[in-house]
């Protein structure tokens, strides 16, 4: 890897333009991945909000899942935001019977979690990873982690109201996820952590 990584997104669906953007903030060279040959001249990926179902769907007939799980599983650094969340998570709930993961991250992940009353809301978020300033993270029928295996750290959560405590933020060594859109918002210190992730890796 050079000094500058280049680091995928998953362009199969979804809103991958704005995580292109919020690395290219960060400094980093950035390559949508479509194919296998993709895949393979990235240094990390990043997977992004959209529909899991969809997502899973088109990664099985373009014949990318097999090499996306192989490449987690070898160590490639990896961030899921919300349906990237599902995508990454080894167990979901909620799922289409024929929707496929991933994996990577031992978590149960329950897709659309909030319900539709709070079907999309935002919220001030802490996440003392990545510093003392509340994030304000975009939720859109997002699903949230209901189970952490011992080895997932949890990085930030639902404060206050009937998801109070809910988990929304994790990482498992070289992988991330949020269920919330740090893409929208124009803070891009998810992305940066996830950049740092990279460079420690390299
Ligand atoms: N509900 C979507 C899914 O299950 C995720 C929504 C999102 O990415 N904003 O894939």
């Amino acid at each position: 890897m050079s000094d500058t990584p280049v680091i995928g997104v998953l362009a199969l669906q979804g809103d991958f333009r704005e995580h292109e953007h919020a690395l290219l903030a960060c400094g980093v060279t950035t390559a949508r991945v479509r194919s296998v040959d993709e895949l393979a001249a990235v240094d990390a990926l990043v997977i992004p909000g959209g529909e899991s179902t969809t997502m899973s769907n088109l990664a099985l007939r373009w014949g990318l899942m097999q090499p996306l799980r192989d490449r987690v599983a070898a160590g490639m650094p990896a961030y899921g935001s919300c349906a990237g969340m599902i995508m990454l998570a080894d167990t979901i709930e909620g799922g289409r019977p024929d929707q496929e993961t991933i994996g990577g991250l031992n978590v149960t992940v329950r897709r659309n979690a909030f319900g539709r009353q709070v079907d999309s809301f935002e919220s001030d978020l802490h996440i003392p990873a990545l510093g003392q300033d509340p994030f304000h993270a975009v939720f859109i029928r997002a699903p949230w982690v209901e189970r952490v295996g011992e080895d997932v750290t949890v990085l930030g959560r639902v404060e206050g109201g009937a998801a109070d405590g809910r988990i929304v933020a994790v990482q498992q060594g070289h992988v991330l996820a949020t269920s919330f859109h740090p893409e929208l918002t124009g803070d891009v210190r998810v992305h940066r952590y996830f950049v740092e992730m990279v460079r420690e890796k390299a």
